[in-house]
């Protein structure tokens, strides 16, 4: 149902800040309390910076101590889809973008009910649209 969003990497370089095409397209993690939507509480909707798709609602974003904005559940399941990542001599659950697979961030398993599932986001991912 959702199109899929396909550019070149020379593309996201040019549409991108440095920082956003590290993070998005390069899976480089931001320091931690650096985002500028970690300790964001207004209501609103947390969109794809790469291509606007709607991720995230702050109905489920919760304080997690981590220094990244932390959701227990995706917009849709569909928004985003998870892939086994095995750098940093970690396993993780990388977290992408369903439509334009930009990096997003990680899921674990230590998040706060009904799902226990945190998934931790990277600020510079994300595009907050204030609920008017
Ligand atoms: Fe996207």
């Amino acid at each position: 149902m959702s199109e899929k969003i396909e550019k070149s990497d020379a593309e996201w370089r040019v549409e991108l800040t440095p920082e956003q095409y590290q993070v998005c397209r390069k899976k480089a993690t931001e320091a931690p309390f650096s985002g500028e939507y970690y300790y964001n509480k207004e209501e609103g909707t947390y969109l794809c910076i790469c291509c606007g798709n709607e991720l995230f609602n702050s109905d489920a974003k919760y304080n997690s101590g981590s220094g990244w904005p932390s959701f227990w559940e995706p917009m849709k399941s569909e928004s985003v889809k998870i892939e086994r990542d095995y750098s940093h001599f970690m396993v993780r659950e990388e977290i992408l973008c369903s439509k334009c697979n930009a990096h997003l961030g990680h899921v674990f398993e230590d998040g706060p009910p009904p799902t226990f599932t945190r998934y931790c986001i990277n600020s510079i991912s994300l595009k907050f649209v204030p609920k008017k």
